[in-house]
């Protein structure tokens, strides 16, 4: 006989349930898993986690990984703003992409994009603005943010 100090309605999964005095069969929710660790949970329908050491970890992690991805993104956004900023001083305004490439130019970080008005796609890095195609990077200029 199962104990119902130790188990609330929702923990009883499996083929019998005992709820006051009166036997469940098949009747209640399948476990879901700990979205850290994957182990059943049981307790409330709504509960997602196996432990409170499981919900800070993937909470962490979570935050980790979200924080990560934005350095990376700002980096490329950076990196890609030195280059360009670079070719606006020395008055470059066409350089070949091969050539941006070699300086380490991401040609997927940009900071908005929006369709110029001869259906090419406007670039913008920042204050930098740019049109870029399979082999050149033209029209490059600062514009006012
Ligand atoms: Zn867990």
């Amino acid at each position: 006989m199962l104990d119902k100090t130790k188990f609330s309605i929702h923990c009883l999964i499996g083929t019998y349930a005992h709820i006051g005095s009166t036997m469940y069969k098949n009747e209640l929710p399948e476990p879901c898993n700990c979205l850290n660790c994957g182990t059943a949970v049981y307790g409330r329908p709504d509960k997602k986690f196996c432990s409170d050491k499981c919900r800070h970890d993937y909470h962490n992690l979570s935050a980790n990984a979200i924080r990560s991805v934005r350095r990376a993104a700002l980096r490329s956004l950076d990196s890609n703003y030195r280059i360009l900023d670079q070719f606006v001083r020395m008055g470059m305004a066409s350089v070949s992409l091969e050539s941006a490439l070699a300086l380490g130019f991401d040609p997927a970080a940009h900071s908005r994009s929006q369709k110029g008005e001869r259906g090419h796609t406007l670039y913008r890095c920042y204050d930098i603005e740019y049109v870029m195609t399979t082999s050149r990077l033209l029209k490059i200029k600062r514009v006012n943010p």
